[in-house]
């Protein structure tokens, strides 16, 4: 699947499945989703309901297409391990990377082609006050352990070299 920046200078490709799909609640990525959705010409992040939907793919399947070079870094405050990738381009945020993990969150509208739909809503106790959350995939107030386990599970089977 390629991943791409709305004006097009930047690409990446996903290959195979995700790990799972996601929308997160939390904090941090309401906090950095609206931060980097008000740069000039950014695309918009967050969904009506406060989420912001990811599709979570290892890192060693994911490959830099072109305009590597464009990509910066954004750190919210008080985000130690946590830098999102914006294309400087046209200011759409690629992708969360969390610098000790093996996964890349994608921005899941940067995706071409058919998108997977959200699995799991995340991180819900800390969605807006009032915001109705939709009913076509399961909600946590947390992390599940589903969601857990399918990262401790990617993780293995890359040490074990599947
Ligand atoms: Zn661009
Ligand atoms: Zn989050």
């Amino acid at each position: 699947m390629v991943v791409r920046c709305s004006c097009g200078r930047v690409e990446l490709e996903a290959k195979g499945k995700p790990i799972l799909t996601s929308a997160c609640y939390c904090d941090d990525c309401q906090r950095a989703s609206r931060q980097l959705e008000s740069l000039p010409g950014a695309p918009r992040l967050l969904g009506e309901d406060g989420g912001t939907p990811y599709v979570l793919y290892r890192k060693d399947k994911v490959a830099f297409l072109k305009g590597k070079e464009l990509l910066q870094d954004h750190r919210i405050e008080g985000e130690s391990f946590t830098k999102r990738a914006v294309a400087s381009c046209c200011n759409s945020a690629m992708y969360l990377e969390y610098e000790k993990g093996h996964w890349f969150s994608l921005y899941r509208d940067r995706l071409i082609g058919p998108i997977p739909p959200v699995q799991m809503r995340v991180q819900t106790q800390y969605k807006p006050e009032g915001a109705v959350l939709p009913n076509d995939a399961p909600a946590f107030k947390a992390f599940p352990p589903r969601f857990i386990i399918s990262l401790l599970r990617t993780r293995l089977a890359m040490l074990i070299g599947l």
